[in-house]
């Protein structure tokens, strides 16, 4: 690609005036000034991009910890490399670490932290476009909120196929498989087998080389072009074609970052001889002076999920409606697919992106950390 079709001046990139651009948040984006606005009612289409950040707090292990000893277990297995528990053809001929893993970070054990909350409490007030989460734990789900809101963008353990003839099966079938013998993880893996054909029955996570499910495809084209606001959290950005959603919304809604780490930042080159400003078209404009100078809708706020999230929900004083859906675990609970076990059609991942934008890649050669971004494990 020649360099004049990555860099643009910030007229052509961004498609507004100066005077345009600064109408956004006043020459000034910071998040005291979002809050403001979301207290106006100036957004009604937020869109989420979630990662594995935020779901740390609900205790899914992070099992490249040599605390959390998954790591270790899994060893045992000689994988050719960690990352080869979500390889299909790694799969196909030993399936035993993955379901292994499995039984360690099975959704049902665990609970919404306050960010999936937030984001039931935006969708209650009718501000949430949709949640595209890289995660498969199903934590958004079952905070009850509205199953077309969330994108399960890598798949979930919600629905299960046969590898070998495609019959789907249920999480409650699929969970009653994997834990019929609780005695001994590591020597007594169960591998779910069909009632059918006695292929193996996996779950409908997305693994490397795979398509992403036909949902994805079918509906963030529209949702790119309707958002009003973008919140990114918990995530390094750096999974494909999820990753992306970033610079593709519209260049007049506002983009937040939510995260440990300041992620995905565009290329900065520097003053041209005529007086150009060239900056590269994706990523945040922002972790560089320069950028800086030029942003006008990229917000960065570092920190733990949870903790930011309860200080804008103070701010906006939704802190007593945040902790009271928080306290009110068993009712929302009735809405999780393990309790019913008839949610498959909200999956839709029997049929598949076809274009090869759908598939995972990595962004970023083989950074480990990008390779389990979507499996809601610990970023770096
Ligand atoms: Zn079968």
């Amino acid at each position: 690609m020649e360099p004049g079709e990555i860099f643009k001046s910030m007229e052509e990139l961004s498609g507004m005036s100066e005077k345009e651009r600064s109408l956004i948040f006043n020459r000034k984006p910071n998040i005291e000034t979002f809050i403001s606005n979301v207290k106006k009612n100036k957004y009604s289409k937020i869109l989420i991009l979630a990662g594995a950040g935020i779901s740390v707090s609900a205790g899914i292990p992070d099992f490249r910890s040599p605390e959390s000893g998954l790591f270790h277990n899994l060893q045992k297995y000689k994988l050719p490399q960690p990352e080869s528990i979500f390889d299909l053809h790694f799969f196909r001929s030993n399936p035993k670490p993955f379901f292994s893993l499995t039984r360690e970070i099975y959704p049902s054990n665990f609970e919404p932290t306050p960010t999936h909350r937030f984001f039931q409490l935006l969708d209650q007030k009718d501000m949430l476009l949709r949640v595209y989460t890289q995660n498969i734990d199903t934590l958004e789900r079952q905070t009850g909120m509205r199953g077309d809101k969330v994108i399960e963008c890598h798949g979930s353990y919600a629905t299960n196929t046969c590898l070998t003839c495609k019959r789907k099966y249920s999480q409650n079938w699929f969970k009653k498989q994997i834990f019929q013998s609780s005695d001994n993880v590591d020597d007594n893996v169960v591998i779910p087998t069909c009632l059918n054909c006695n292929g193996i029955v996996k779950p409908d996570i997305t693994f490397y080389g795979e398509n992403l499910p036909a949902q994805f495809g079918r509906m963030y084209k529209n949702d790119v072009n309707e958002a009003d606001a973008l919140i990114v959290l918990g995530t390094s950005l750096q999974v494909y074609p999820v990753a992306g959603i970033v610079d593709l919304v519209k260049p007049d809604i506002p983009r937040i970052l939510i995260n440990r780490d300041c992620v995905h930042r565009a290329n900065y080159l520097g003053k041209l001889s005529k007086g150009t400003f060239e900056i590269s078209t994706d990523g945040f404009w922002f972790g560089k002076k320069e950028l800086e100078k030029h942003n006008y809708r990229d917000i960065f706020v570092q920190g733990d999920c949870d903790d930011v999230i309860k200080d804008i929900c103070k701010e906006l004083k939704w802190d007593e409606e945040l902790n009271k859906l928080l306290n009110n675990k068993t009712k929302s609970d009735n809405n999780t697919p393990d309790n019913n076990g008839t949610n498959i059609k909200n999956a839709e991942t029997e049929e598949s992106v076809q274009n090869n934008n759908g598939k995972v890649t990595q962004g970023n050669g083989n950074d480990l950390s990008a390779m389990l971004d979507n499996l809601s494990l610990k970023n770096e």
